[in-house]
C-alpha cells in the first residue's frame, strides 16, 4: 500500500524553489560574484544589483528602499528588531544620564504574545533574565488569536516596543494587526509615548497583504524561504526615523545595520520570488482554501468508521468509538494551507513517522522546537488542558498541492488511526 511518489504537506516549514528563482539565482552565483563594497567595476555592479533587487522588494511592501535591511533569515530579523531597539533605547539611556550602572531604574517594557515563534520569545525570555527589559506575554484566545484590548491593556508608558506574529507558524491564526496598531497609535497619542510596532510576518507573507503602510507597522521580518526562495536570507523592513542600534558588527554594509559581506545570489532570489508571490496571491489564496475546505470537511467523513463525528466542523468532533479529532486554531481567521489537528491520546510523532512511511510529509510542531519534548507550546496555549500525550499534527499545503494528495493523505491517516486504535486506546 506504499506510494513512490512523495506528498509534500510541509511548506510551513520550507518550500522548494521556484524554477525562475533558481535560474535568476545560477545567473547571479557565476556573473554576479564580486565583493559589492569594492571600487572596481564589477564590484560597483554587484553594489547596483543589490539596490534593483532592493527596490523591487520595496515596492511590493509599498515601502522605501532604505527601509530594508537584508539578514540571514527571520531568526536575524527578529533578533534585530528586538535586541536592536533595546539596545538602542539603553544607549540613548546612558549616554543621557551619564549613569553606568545597571539595572536601568526604568526597565524597558515589551509587549508580545505567548504563541510566537522562538526567535522572538528566546530574546523576550534572555532579555527578561539579564534583566535588560520587561516583558509582557498576552494570552491568544482559545482560537489562537489574541484580542488587540488585551494588547492594549499591556501597554505601560515604559513600553517601547510591540511584537506580534501576523500569522502564527503551527496553528495558522491570523493576528488583527491593524487594530493592534490602531491601539498602539491611540495609546501613544494620548500617552506621549512612542511606543513601536513589530511584525514577524514569515508565515504571512505567502497569502496576507503586506503593504506596510495599510497594516500600520514599524518593522516586519520574513524569509525567502517560506516564499519559494532561498533558505538563509531575511529581510527587516524597519520605518524611516526608528531608532534602532546594530546588533551585529564588523563593515558598514545595510546602511550600517548588518555587517558582513552580502548575499547577492540569495538577494536577487528572494526578489524574483516575492514578485512571484505577490503575482499569484490572489489566485492561490482562492485555491488553497477551497482544498482547506476540503480537507476538513474529509478528515471527519473519510475516517467515518473510526470517527463518529457531531457538532460543527470547527469545533470538537467527538468519537465514541475511538477518540476525538480536534481543529484547531480559528477556523476563519487562519492561512488558506494550514489544518492543524490534534488526535488525543496518539503521540503526534508516531503519526508523521507513519505518515512518513507512506510517503507524507507533515510535522508535529515547529520544525525549529521538534527537538523538545512533550506538547507544543501554542497548542499548550490554546488547550491548557493538554497533556504530555497530547499531540497534534500540521499538514501545510502549498503551490503543488492537489486534491489527489489530500485524498490520499486522509485515506493512509484513516489506516493509520486504524492501526494505532489498538495500542492507544
Ligand atoms: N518566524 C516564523 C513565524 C517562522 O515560521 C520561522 C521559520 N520557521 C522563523 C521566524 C525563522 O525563520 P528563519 O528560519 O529564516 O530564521
Amino acid at each position: 500500500m506504499k506510494k513512490s511518489k512523495k506528498i509534500y504537506l510541509d511548506y510551513a516549514s520550507a518550500t522548494p524553489l521556484e524554477k525562475s528563482v533558481f535560474s535568476v539565482m545560477s545567473k547571479a552565483l557565476r556573473g554576479e560574484f564580486a565583493n559589492p563594497s569594492a571600487i572596481h567595476d564589477l564590484g560597483v555592479h554587484c553594489k547596483n544589483m543589490i539596490e534593483v533587487y532592493r527596490k523591487t522588494i520595496a515596492q511590493v511592501l509599498n515601502a522605501h528602499s532604505d527601509e530594508i535591511v537584508f539578514t540571514s533569515g527571520a531568526t536575524e530579523s527578529n533578533n534585530l528588531a528586538i535586541n536592536g531597539i533595546v539596545k538602542k533605547y539603553a544607549e540613548d539611556f546612558f549616554r543621557s544620564s551619564g549613569k553606568v550602572t545597571r539595572p536601568l531604574k526604568n526597565l524597558p517594557h515589551i509587549v508580545t504574545t505567548n504563541i510566537e515563534h522562538a526567535s522572538v520569545l528566546e530574546v523576550c525570555k534572555y532579555l527578561e533574565k539579564n534583566k535588560l527589559a520587561e516583558v509582557a506575554y498576552v494570552p491568544v484566545e482559545e482560537n489562537g488569536i489574541v484580542d488587540p484590548k488585551n494588547i492594549k491593556k499591556a501597554l505601560r508608558p515604559e513600553t517601547i516596543l510591540v511584537s506580534v506574529m501576523y500569522a502564527n507558524n503551527e496553528i495558522g491564526t491570523i493576528q488583527p494587526i491593524r487594530e493592534i496598531a490602531k491601539e498602539i497609535r491611540h495609546y501613544n497619542k494620548l500617552h506621549n509615548t512612542k511606543i513601536l510596532f513589530h511584525i514577524d510576518a514569515t508565515q504571512a507573507i505567502n497569502y496576507l497583504d503586506i503593504n506596510v503602510e495599510k497594516l500600520g507597522i514599524d518593522m516586519m521580518s520574513f524569509n525567502a524561504g517560506k516564499i519559494y526562495g532561498p533558505k538563509g536570507i531575511g529581510i527587516l523592513y524597519i520605518k524611516r526615523k526608528t531608532p534602532i542600534s546594530k546588533i551585529i558588527f564588523g563593515g558598514d554594509q545595510e546602511r550600517g545595520l548588518r555587517a558582513g559581506t552580502e548575499n547577492l545570489a540569495s538577494i536577487a532570489g528572494f526578489a524574483e520570488a516575492l514578485k512571484i508571490t505577490e503575482k499569484i496571491k490572489e489566485k492561490e489564496v482562492k485555491r488553497l482554501k477551497k482544498l482547506q475546505d476540503y480537507f476538513i470537511r474529509e478528515i471527519i467523513s473519510k475516517t467515518d468508521n473510526i470517527f463518529r463525528s457531531s457538532g460543527e466542523v470547527s469545533q470538537t468532533i467527538k468519537n465514541s468509538q475511538f477518540c476525538e479529532i480536534i481543529i484547531n486554531g480559528d477556523r476563519e481567521n487562519r492561512l488558506p494551507n494550514n489544518i492543524n489537528v490534534t488526535i488525543p491520546k496518539i503521540p503526534s510523532d508516531l503519526l508523521v513517522i507513519e505518515l512518513s512511511a507512506r510517503g507524507i510529509m507533515v510535522s508535529a510542531k515547529s520544525a525549529c522546537k521538534s527537538g523538545e519534548e512533550g506538547e507544543s507550546y501554542v497548542i499548550r496555549a490554546i488547550k491548557p488542558e493538554a497533556n504530555q500525550e497530547t499531540g497534534s499534527i500540521r499538514f501545510s499545503l502549498g503551490r503543488m498541492t492537489k486534491k489527489e494528495d489530500i485524498d490520499f493523505t486522509l485515506k493512509s491517516l484513516k489506516e493509520i488511526l486504524t492501526k494505532l486504535k489498538k495500542w492507544y486506546t
